[in-house]
């Protein structure tokens, strides 16, 4: 009973811990090689046919059941532990995206392709690359224990995290919809992110909101062309567009309760108009909108509308508004959050786990979060001694990941899933119902 109010860190480590760490210590060049095959060979989203390949073999490989063709390219496989217990899912995600890599290393990509009418290089410019290696430790690790788990492991190595191609359904939301989370029963879903600005070592993660939710928004503005020399004889809808813009600005600063989280609304292009002297009959606009709780997400998507349409009104214009929900908020359960930081902190070192801020980016493993209680958090990746300044963010041609931070992301999950399963009371906790 003492045993239970000591610190976690202080606790002898349990002998499958013990185990685990050393099988992932010793699969360390594996996971390096396979990340760097992957690395060289990218492939975008819905198009993961390679990299999924060679996840399904290593997983048969194992022994486990393996389904493929999930969500398009997607792979999923179930580890049954000696005893019973809760459904454990770990994901990572594996696409790449349309970047030309620029970082001078022996297994830089060189994968060319056309997107969206553009040749562009094509790059694992978001570091999915090591989630699918880190992941195929992770089975192994836990597959060389099984006996010694105390429930089932379900392993999703997603696609399309960054997007399905156009008129394509994809990633975790169609996963979600073709059941991914049933038979068996999910009760917990972990997931990392590595990132190439926390120092390798480091993880940090955030109780709650984490990510913000996305949605796309268009709005057409339609008044009528006349001479640009006689303005009165017409209705402006480049004017028109330009007071929505700044109406828009308005709905942050004066409609949100800011205190309770961040939210962004953004134009992002403008489109109307040819000539200098002709005003014309149409503006078009295009924007996103971002927002870390989903009340304050729901009020922007009244607003946009009342601000266009009514502004337009004014000026005898009219606007047509479009909002295309995307990705919802990517949600931390409290409680689960709460119950598993112990484990990571024993693992890496109270210090080296700490709180980041929210960030208005997204991420699709929020879709799993709608479901089921989850926590995803990330990994350091940049090399040790580097300053943040000068390590190229997530998307851009130089981003680079120290491979040094993947075994403690195999020791992470491992952990985090022999934790969930030995501190299991019989029921998961409902999703939290405190998502603002
Ligand atoms: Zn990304
Ligand atoms: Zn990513």
């Amino acid at each position: 009973m003492a045993l239970a109010l000591l610190p976690a860190a202080l606790q002898a480590q349990s002998p499958v811990k013990t185990r685990m760490n050393q099988l992932a210590d010793g699969l360390e060049k594996k996971v390096v090689a396979w990340r760097r095959e992957i690395h060289q060979n990218p492939e975008l989203g819905n198009r993961e046919f390679q990299t999924s390949a060679k996840v399904a073999a290593h997983l048969h490989a194992l022994g486990l059941e393996v389904k493929t063709n999930v969500a398009k390219t997607g792979v999923v496989a179930i580890l049954k532990g000696g005893k019973p217990g809760p459904v454990v899912a770990l994901r990572a995600d594996m696409d790449g995206l349309p970047v030309t890599e620029r970082v001078d290393v022996p297994f830089k990509s060189g994968v060319t392709t056309e997107y969206n009418g553009q040749k562009t290089g094509v790059m694992h410019a978001c570091g999915h690359d090591s989630h699918v290696a880190i992941l195929m430790g992770v089975a192994e690790v836990l597959a060389a224990v099984k006996n010694d788990l105390k429930g089932t492991v379900k392993f999703i190595f997603q696609p399309a995290e960054e997007g399905a191609p156009a008129g394509e359904e994809g990633g975790a939301k169609l996963m979600v919809k073709e059941g991914v989370l049933d038979n068996p029963k999910v009760d917990a879903i972990f997931g990392l992110h590595i990132n190439s600005q926390t120092e390798v070592g480091t993880i940090k993660y955030r109780p709650g909101a984490t990510m913000a939710a996305v949605d796309w928004f268009s709005i057409k503005v339609k008044g009528k062309q006349t001479h640009g020399a006689a303005p009165w004889s017409g209705v402006d809808p480049v004017v028109t567009a330009s007071q929505i813009v700044m109406g828009l600005q308005t709905i942050v600063s004066r409609n949100l309760p800011i205190t309770e989280g961040a939210a962004v609304v953004t134009v992002g292009a403008i489109h109307g108009g040819i000539r200098q002297n002709i005003i014309p009959e149409e503006v078009n606009m295009i924007g996103t909108i971002r927002a870390l709780n989903s009340e304050m997400q729901k009020t922007i998507h009244r607003r946009i509308p009342e601000v266009a349409t009514n502004i337009a009104e004014s000026a005898g214009a009219k606007a047509d508004v479009s909002i295309e929900t995307m990705y919802p908020v990517t949600y931390n359960d409290p409680s689960l959050t709460e119950q598993m930081v112990p484990t990571l902190e024993a693992l890496a070192g109270k210090e080296k786990v700490v709180i980041t801020p929210a960030q208005t980016g997204a991420e699709d493993f929020s879709f799993f979060q709608e479901k089921v209680p989850g926590f995803f958090y990330f990994l350091g990746g940049m090399p040790k001694g580097k300053k943040v300044e000068d390590a190229a963010p997530h998307h851009t041609p130089d981003f680079y990941i120290d491979e040094g931070g993947f075994v403690l992301g195999i020791k992470s999950l491992c952990h985090l899933t022999v934790d969930y399963m030995d501190q299991w009371k019989g029921t998961a906790a409902a999703v939290s119902s405190k998502k603002k």
